[in-house]
């Protein structure tokens, strides 16, 4: 399914969502890998680079992949130098947006593997997780890290989240495609149980039987 991305539209307000069955959202800080996870994950060279074209950084961003179902790339945060009202208007958007989205079935956070678990990879855990829905983190950049490094970091950050129920970490790297097929299989997992059936708690988790 990944395979099958196009562009389908750009949005600033959730007033202007498109309808949707179901998707997945990527996050994560500006020039953490996003793009080019995005990019490998679909296997279409420049896909996500549309979402970095002038006047589109600070926009929601929603590929389809199957009628009514989306990647949706949000606009990477924690930008040096950001005036406090596009701060906030930026907070306002991604915390309704994780927190009252129906279609979102799940987060997938990318976070460079040498600086993962920022203050605002942080705060949007915070703002997702009491939703219940999972969360896939992939510590981007591995290549450029030694296998003990690797090992050390991947223990260390599951250690720090380990409290947090629905939350899993790999390690994952665009350029030399480590984790590529793992992110996928969660991915396409999450898409195929829908909204709610990717839920950790409730009743979403007891539904055996196979999507509509
Ligand atoms: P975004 O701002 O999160 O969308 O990040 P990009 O995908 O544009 O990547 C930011 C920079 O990191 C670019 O120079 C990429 O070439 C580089 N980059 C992204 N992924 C990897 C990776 O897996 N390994 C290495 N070594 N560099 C990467």
């Amino acid at each position: 399914m990944l395979n099958r991305a196009t562009f389908h539209t750009s949005v600033a307000r959730l007033h202007d969502l498109p309808f949707s069955r179901a998707e997945i959202a990527f996050a994560g800080r500006s020039n953490a890998g996003k793009s080019s996870a995005l990019n490998l994950l679909t296997r279409i060279k420049r896909l996500a680079f549309t979402s970095k074209t002038p006047g589109r950084t600070q926009l929601i961003n929603f590929f389809e992949l199957a009628p009514d179902i989306f990647l949706v790339d949000l606009p990477g945060y924690g930008y040096a130098r950001v005036p406090p009202e596009v701060k906030a208007q930026w907070e306002g958007l991604l915390s309704r947006y994780l927190q009252e989205r129906e279609a979102l079935a799940g987060m997938v956070l990318i976070m460079d593997a040498r600086h993962p678990l920022t203050p605002l990879d942080r705060r949007m855990l915070d703002w997702f997780t009491p939703t219940g829905k999972p969360v896939h983190i992939l510590l981007s950049k591995a290549d450029k890290l030694s296998n003990s490094e690797r090992v050390l970091t991947l223990r260390r950050v599951k250690k720090e989240l380990e409290s947090l129920d629905g939350v899993s970490v790999q390690l994952f790297s665009s350029l030399s495609r480590l984790g590529a097929d793992a992110a996928a299989d969660v991915i396409e997992g999450w898409l195929q149980a829908g909204p709610d059936r990717g839920r950790v708690e409730g009743v979403g988790t007891e539904v055996a039987e196979s999507p509509q």
